[in-house]
């Protein structure tokens, strides 16, 4: 039981060279028309894998610019028990920021 979830630098390599040598022989095999249909199923999954990430960046930049307002606070700020969008704290009865 020795290094089983994290692979070493070299062991990552064997196995890029690996599915690159099995990527390269299956493309290999294919016919032009599917290599070509396999290049652009691996395009389209790559534009939509950056489509994502820039929703997510976009997101990350709308919250730190303060267009969308992040959720009300969680916890009491006085006595950090957690509150679920009253007015006041359940725990200690102090009045909430954020809420009404
Ligand atoms: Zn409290």
């Amino acid at each position: 039981m020795e290094n089983k979830t994290v692979p070493s630098p070299e062991e990552l390599q064997k196995l890029l060279e690996k599915a690159q040598r099995e990527v390269q022989a299956a493309l290999e095999k294919m016919t032009p028309e599917e290599r070509a249909q396999a290049e652009l199923n691996a395009k389209k999954r790559m534009e939509e894998d950056r489509a994502s990430m820039q929703a997510l960046m976009d997101e990350a930049a709308a919250v730190a610019a303060g267009s969308i307002p992040k959720p009300a606070a969680k916890f009491c700020p006085n006595c950090g028990a957690p509150v679920s969008g009253g007015k006041f704290c359940a725990n200690c009865g102090k009045p909430l920021p954020g809420a009404g």
